[in-house]
């Protein structure tokens, strides 16, 4: 297992879910991990994040705050500096789904999975990038989706803002390859979390069927492929998008 020993690591919306293993794996491995999230009434899933890795033998803070605004993200970017000093990695996370039959989509649910989704990765990397290459050294990741690849009915606004982040990391990662920054995407497929608990059942089913695997994805799968990708095994990967969806988007 390559280490992380001495690195700093920011993962967006690292209080439950994905995030959370995330910042776990990252943690094991030595890095130490700046969890941010949202909301407040969360408090209480932030400080379980901490407290496990702290039982990892790593430290961290949390930093709360709404990732898709300038403030929430340039805040979330200063205070891993001030703390640490420097940040190695991002961890491009926070997401959130309003799915709805175009239809019926109201433009606030399409502005609102747009800003937190792809807007909070620009925004943060925005903050975080000029440091790294700075120091010649940083590991960008996004979190991008199976939708975003092959488009899933109900999630137009979803499906665009992960496109998005494929496309983004693409350019991001031409953009600071000179500098020794790699930006990558990690794609998962489906995932039980807190985001698609409540997935209509026969949707389900369905969906079951499309993935040649014949399960769901794990969050430590997803948090597998983002510690592989920072680090140093991966140091020759840059613009690439990695799919962790059990075969369903080859
Ligand atoms: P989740 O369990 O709902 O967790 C979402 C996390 O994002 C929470 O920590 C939440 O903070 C945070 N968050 C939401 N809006 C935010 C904002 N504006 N600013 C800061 N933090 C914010 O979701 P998940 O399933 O772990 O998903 C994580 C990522 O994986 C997302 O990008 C999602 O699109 C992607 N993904 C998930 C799946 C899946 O099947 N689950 C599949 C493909 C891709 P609070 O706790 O404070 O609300």
């Amino acid at each position: 297992m390559s280490q992380l020993t001495d690195q700093v690591a920011v993962v967006t919306g690292g209080s439950r879910g994905i995030g959370r293993a995330i910042g776990l794996e990252l943690a094991r491995r030595g890095a130490t991990i700046v969890v941010n999230y949202l909301n407040e009434s969360q408090l209480d899933n932030a400080n379980e994040t901490l407290t496990a890795i702290q039982a990892a033998g790593s430290n961290g803070m949390l930093v709360p705050g709404d990732v898709s605004t300038e403030d929430g993200s340039s805040n979330l970017i200063k205070a891993a500096t001030d703390a640490y000093g420097r940040i190695d990695i991002l961890v491009n996370n926070a997401g959130i789904t309003r799915d709805n039959l175009i239809m019926m989509m109201k433009p606030e649910d399409f502005d609102a999975v747009i800003n937190v989704n792809l807007r909070s990765t620009w925004l943060c990397s925005r903050a975080a990038v000029r440091s790294m290459m700075r120091k010649r050294y940083g590991r960008i990741v996004n979190i991008a989706s199976v939708s975003g690849i092959l488009g899933q009915a109900g999630q137009t606004n979803y499906s665009a803002s992960k496109a998005g982040i494929i496309g983004f990391t693409k350019a991001l990662a031409r953009e600071v390859a000179s500098r020794n920054v790699t930006v990558n995407a990690v794609a998962p497929g489906f995932v039980l979390t807190d985001l698609t608990k409540d997935l209509p059942e026969e949707l389900t089913k369905q969906l079951n069927q499309l993935i040649p695997l014949g399960r769901w994805g794990t969050v430590e799968d997803i948090a597998r492929a983002v510690a592989f990708l920072v680090s140093e095994d991966a140091a020759y990967i840059t613009g690439h998008v990695l799919n962790v969806d059990g075969g369903m988007a080859m």
